[in-house]
């Protein structure tokens, strides 16, 4: 378009063109495209600028996104830290639970394992205060004189939650 107003021009300077009516029509194609040069120019510049704040957007997305990523690797990390630890110490607690189970006799190991399915997991408490930590219940002063008499071989229940209660020094006898 620019040469074609170019070519126009040219022709219109060089006086190759001497009839009003073409000079006329000349003037006004000229005058017509450098029109649609500016208004092209503007559409130009608009698109340029639209780019320019697409691409802004771009940046700041992809930003963002490398932000999430860090955060989602760092997540990821401490997790895969934190499940190695639990599988080190599942094992370690394994083996020691291996070592004690077998310093145990067998009936009393046997009762122990049938009382701990029963009992949520724990098929042990130890006596404490004069109160099993099992069920949380303090033995009145009967139970508390039975287990006084019991001797220290015999395997004693808690009369409330059946689990077998462990007496220590600080069993408050
Ligand atoms: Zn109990």
């Amino acid at each position: 378009m620019r040469q074609r107003a170019a070519r126009d021009q040219q022709r219109l300077d060089s006086g190759a063109v001497t009839s009003p009516k073409d000079l006329e029509s000349l003037q006004r194609e000229i005058t017509s495209l450098a029109k649609r040069q500016g208004d092209l120019e503007d559409v130009v510049l608009e698109v340029m600028e639209r780019r320019e704040s697409a691409q802004e957007r771009v940046t700041e997305l992809s930003d963002r996104v490398s932000a999430v990523q860090a955060k989602a690797d760092d997540a990821t990390a401490r997790r895969d830290a934190a499940t190695k630890e639990l599988d080190e110490q599942a094992a370690t607690v394994t083996k020691e639970r291996e070592v004690v189970a077998g310093s145990v006799p067998a009936d009393l190991l046997k009762l122990y394992d049938k009382l701990r399915v029963q009992q949520g997991g724990v098929g042990a408490a130890r006596l404490y205060q004069r109160r099993c930590e099992g069920c949380r219940l303090e033995l009145n002063i009967t139970e508390v004189n039975d287990v006084k008499a019991a001797s220290p071989d015999t395997v004693l229940r808690c009369e409330n939650c059946r689990r077998i209660l462990v007496r220590t020094a600080e069993s408050g006898l």
